[in-house]
């Protein structure tokens, strides 16, 4: 299988490691979106975060939620988003299950997804479509 995080993870290509144990890695991204932007990546291969059962997604946040703010004290940010893209659709480009921890400043002036107007229909249809499928 040709992955580029699976090569990260054996050592056969670089990367700048940040933090390693026997089953995550966590390193920076090559196009930060802010400094100190960093991957969890765990060392075993899933395509996406849906591939995991709920103990391998629980290990995953775990190392997220120790590591984020670990990274905003030693980098001097204000705060973190916490980024996970899965799916094509939702601009996943590595098929390797990965955490996006982004570092941010006062006045970074960085724009996350937009938010529409409100619009009580279709928030009503979404909600009949939704409730009671969700357990
Ligand atoms: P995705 O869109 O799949 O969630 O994000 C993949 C991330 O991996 C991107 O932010 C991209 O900059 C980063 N990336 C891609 N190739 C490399 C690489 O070779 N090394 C490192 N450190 N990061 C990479
Ligand atoms: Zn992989």
């Amino acid at each position: 299988m040709d992955c580029l995080f699976c090569k990260i993870v054996e050592k056969k290509m670089a990367a700048q490691v940040i933090y390693e144990d026997d089953n995550y890695l966590v390193f920076l991204d090559i196009n930060p979106t802010t400094k100190g932007h960093s991957l969890v990546v765990p060392k075993k291969h899933a395509d996406n975060f849906t591939e995991f059962n709920n103990k391998e997604a629980m290990g995953l946040a775990g190392v997220v939620h120790r590591v984020a703010p670990q990274i905003v004290q030693a980098i001097g940010a204000d705060g973190y988003n916490l980024g996970l893209n899965n799916g094509v659709a939702a601009g996943q480009i590595i098929d390797h299950v990965h955490w996006h921890i982004i570092p941010r400043y006062e006045n970074d002036k960085l724009r996350l997804w937009d938010r529409s107007e409100y619009e009580s229909e279709i928030l009503d249809q979404t909600f009949d479509t939704l409730k009671g499928k969700i357990n």
